[in-house]
This record gives C-alpha cells, structure tokens and sequence, in this order.
C-alpha cells in the first residue's frame, strides 16, 4: 500500500482507467466505526480520549481547553 497515494496520482492523472484502478487499490479504506471514526472537530486529533457525550466531539486536550467556555464546571 503506498503511504501517500495522492503524490502518486500526478504520473497517471492522465489515464482515467489506470487512475480509477489505482484509487480501488491504494485509498486507506473508508472506515464506520472504530478507532479512526473519532476526529476531534477543533485539531483534527483522532483516537482515544474523545469526547462524544452531548455531540461535543472534542479530544481530551480541546476539551479541557473549551469547557469552561462551553459552561462545564466540574471536568477533569
Ligand atoms: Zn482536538
């Protein structure tokens, strides 16, 4: 699997057909759940440590930076 397949488009972006065959092949897979599903909406960050309760989606670091902004009183 190539690491960064789009560099690798710009030597066959003129072949629609080897293109289309390349992307089936080499794009990370489109994941439903688990472990990459969480992304932080502020940085980005995925993983564990991701809050999701009261549709936030923040990671722990974001988190603790806004939740006294958001009205939190008690977080850890
Ligand atoms: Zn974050």
């Amino acid at each position: 699997m190539a690491s960064h397949p789009e560099r690798m488009l710009k030597q066959i972006e003129h072949k629609p057909g080897k293109k289309a065959v390349f992307l089936k092949h080499n794009m990370p897979k489109k994941r439903k759940h688990g472990f990459a599903t969480s992304v932080c909406i502020r940085c980005g960050r995925k993983g564990w440590g991701h809050t999701g309760k009261y549709g936030l989606e923040y990671c722990r670091i974001c988190f603790r930076e806004v939740a006294e902004e958001l009205g939190f009183s008690k977080f850890m």
